[in-house]
């Protein structure tokens, strides 16, 4: 039985405003699962009504096969840490993170054994006596994360921990927040929307848009086989590149390069013809030598990026446009023509009505 289960969960505000459409997840006793999508998506929004911060519109919500729709946030045995960290700020780092414990009546001495195990998982022992205006900002996101994981709650809710933090600090914290879920192997709902945190902390990722799931699944899942054009394109950093192109006697025309596309398509090609299309790619998906089973394409170079462990290549497919990734060795001079292979399993192609993955 799962652990949490959201089932046909919906979210209509009072001003009318439809949040969260059928929102239906079931998630496992110590998953990391990470809700991810643009601003508006919908994903704080579910995780507030699963902390019961939030009134559940319509749907129900169980934890471990109990409804709880109605539950108090205490009842539910969640912690939650938020993008502001809530810190309180006349209380010392100690206080902050005992302070849950003396809410819930705990000795004094527990606590004091508790704050000083939670403060060296984090690297906080130093700064106990300090009040959080004396701290840096990663040093406070540890403070809220410790406030959380002190208590022995089944569930940990988290929005956008890590958004007030510099881009440094966000790696440290996003590993240290992996290490703490392996180490208290507690079931971890993580809303962010950065595709990066995504597919580095979560065993499965919910992509939204608009109120709506769009697709559930491991990292790999949803970067090697998206179920549509916005998945595609969210997940994966330079976003896949997209080409609207029609079907014609079995081929397309993709910025002048002419592709057979009956090798990627078989059977299903003939439903296709005379069909607008969506033909993606990622970036780092193509190879510079000739290989078989991949289409040559012809482009012109109009800038590129070295970025030390890669080159990002923008370049020209005769009017469109697309970026490619290579290793820096391989980086080609500005305005010259350039030439690479897309093996036909990089190749995704959508349908250009729907926008769903043409398998
Ligand atoms: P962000 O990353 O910006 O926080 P999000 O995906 O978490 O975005 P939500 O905060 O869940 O999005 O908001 C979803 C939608 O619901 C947004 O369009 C938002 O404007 C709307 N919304 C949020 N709170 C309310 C409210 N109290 N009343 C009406 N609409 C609301």
């Amino acid at each position: 039985m799962a652990y949490i289960t959201l089932k046909d969960i919906n979210k209509i505000y009072p001003n009318g405003f439809h949040a969260v459409h059928n929102f239906n997840l079931e998630i496992e006793q110590g998953e990391f699962v990470v809700f991810v999508g643009p601003s508006g998506c919908g994903k704080s929004t579910t995780l507030r009504m699963i902390a019961g911060l939030e009134d559940i519109s319509k749907g129900d919500f169980l934890i471990n096969g109990k409804r709880a729709n109605e539950m108090g946030p205490r009842e539910r045995g969640i912690a939650m840490v938020f993008q502001s960290y809530a810190l309180y700020p006349q209380m010392t780092v100690f206080d902050n993170l005992g302070f849950g414990l003396t809410l819930e009546g705990v000795d004094e001495d527990v606590i004091e054994e508790k704050v000083l195990k939670v403060a060296k998982i984090l690297g906080l022992t130093d700064y106990l006596d300090r009040l959080p205006r004396a701290l840096s900002g990663g040093q406070r996101q540890r403070v809220a994360v410790g406030r959380a994981i002190i208590r022995k709650v089944g569930i940990f809710l988290m929005d956008e921990p890590l958004s007030n933090l510099d881009a440094k600090q966000r790696v440290t914290m996003r590993s240290e927040i992996t290490q703490i879920h392996r180490e208290t192997g507690a079931t971890t709902i993580y809303v962010t929307h950065d595709q990066t945190e995504a597919m580095t902390m979560a065993d499965r990722i919910v992509c939204m848009k608009d109120g709506y799931v769009q697709q559930i699944g491991t990292p790999k899942e949803l970067y090697f086989e998206p179920v549509n054009v916005f998945v595609a394109g969210f997940i994966g950093e330079p976003p896949m590149n997209f080409i609207r192109v029609t079907v014609k006697n079995g081929h397309v025309n993709v910025g002048g390069n002419d592709l057979d596309l009956k090798p990627r398509l078989g059977s299903k090609l003939s439903a296709y013809e005379g069909k607008e299309i969506v033909f993606g790619f990622r970036p780092e998906a193509i190879v510079l030598n000739k290989t078989e089973n991949s289409y040559l394409m012809k482009s012109t170079v109009e800038l590129t990026e070295m970025l030390g462990d890669n080159t990002n290549i923008y370049i020209n497919i005769g009017d469109e446009k697309a970026i490619l990734k290579v290793d820096p060795h391989d980086t080609p001079e500005l305005d010259t023509e350039f030439d690479f292979y897309l093996p036909y399993e990089g190749v995704y192609l959508f349908d250009g009505v729907t926008e769903k993955v043409i398998k």
